[in-house]
């Protein structure tokens, strides 16, 4: 099977990238959001990524263009799965979310696509046991912003194809990207399990007020990363920081419940970037 189309499922901050990245390879995308707001946001983030390429010297005018006129926009998820080989979901990190998206795409996508998840964390088989053909699901991890970033997680579950599998695989590659393959399928796969202490850790230092994000964000880059970790999960998402910490709680130790501060900015609406406010105020 040629891959020719793909759908991508939720046009956040993944999704709209995913969608961007795949289409300035030179294939059809088709980008599916529920919410005709995201949607909107996610059409007019593509729009301004591609004009800063061209500004930047990295991309041609012409080919802007053509790149937007690869991707068509839907509010409805049935037909924008019409004719794609390919569907990357990319809704937020809830479990019941996904299971939900799987059970409709099941119904809707062409029999034969090949299915693929963006999940940071949430053991491929988890997902796969949602579907009735859990062989046609594969991890396809990008990382973010998915335009930059050149490492794909390709992870297999245990009840994934072969043939999926290498299919997703190839595909990374021919989108310009640089997969690994990731065959054991734990919780946050290599990248997220290696980075998860991380996020708790920093998380716990300001839960015990040992100093402010400024301060430790300073020291940060002071060894020349090129973000602090506050900075870092503004930019990821303080819902998805939430999300991985409560999956991490339920699979790789309670310590990783132990936390109030994400909570509490989900309910207040400091989500990060997205909204203008997480750690610090971004408008
Ligand atoms: P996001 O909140 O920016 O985007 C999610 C999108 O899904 C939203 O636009 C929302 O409207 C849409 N959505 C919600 N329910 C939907 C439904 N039922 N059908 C269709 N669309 C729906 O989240 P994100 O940061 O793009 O994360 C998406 C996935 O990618 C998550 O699984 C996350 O863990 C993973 N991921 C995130 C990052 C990151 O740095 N943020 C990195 C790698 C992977």
């Amino acid at each position: 099977m040629e891959i020719k189309q793909v759908t991508v499922i939720g046009s956040g901050l993944m999704g709209s990238g995913i969608a961007q990245v795949i289409a300035t390879a030179g294939f059809r995308v088709n980008l599916f959001d529920s919410y005709p707001e995201a949607l909107d946001k996610g059409k007019s983030g593509i729009e301004k990524s591609l004009a800063r390429l061209v500004k930047a010297g990295r991309m041609k005018s012409e080919d802007q263009n053509l790149v937007m006129e690869r991707i068509m926009f839907y509010k409805e998820m049935e037909p924008s799965l019409k004719g794609s080989q390919l569907v990357i979901e990319a809704v937020p990190e809830i479990p019941e979310l996904k299971e939900e998206v799987f059970n409709s795409v099941e119904k809707f996508a062409e029999p034969d696509a090949v299915l693929a998840t963006n999940t940071s964390n949430i053991r491929i088989t988890e997902i796969a046991g949602m579907l009735k053909r859990p062989e046609r699901l594969v991890g396809m991890h990008f990382f973010n912003p998915p335009v930059m970033m050149k490492l794909v997680e390709v992870i297999r579950g245990e009840k994934s194809s072969e043939e999926n599998f290498q299919e997703v695989y190839n595909f990374s590659k021919k989108i310009g990207k640089e997969p690994i393959k990731v065959l054991k399928d734990t919780a946050g796969f290599v990248v997220n399990r290696i980075s998860a202490p991380e996020s708790l850790y920093f998380i716990l230092l300001l839960e015990k007020k040992v100093d402010s994000p400024e301060s430790i964000d300073a020291f940060a880059k002071s060894q020349a990363l090129p973000m602090g970790p506050y900075e870092l999960m503004d930019y990821v998402g303080i819902d998805t920081v939430l999300h991985s910490l409560d999956y991490y709680s339920k699979t790789l130790s309670s310590a990783y419940g132990n936390t109030t501060i994400p909570l509490k900015m989900v309910k207040e609406k400091k989500l990060g970037i997205k909204t203008g406010e997480g750690f610090y105020k971004w408008k």
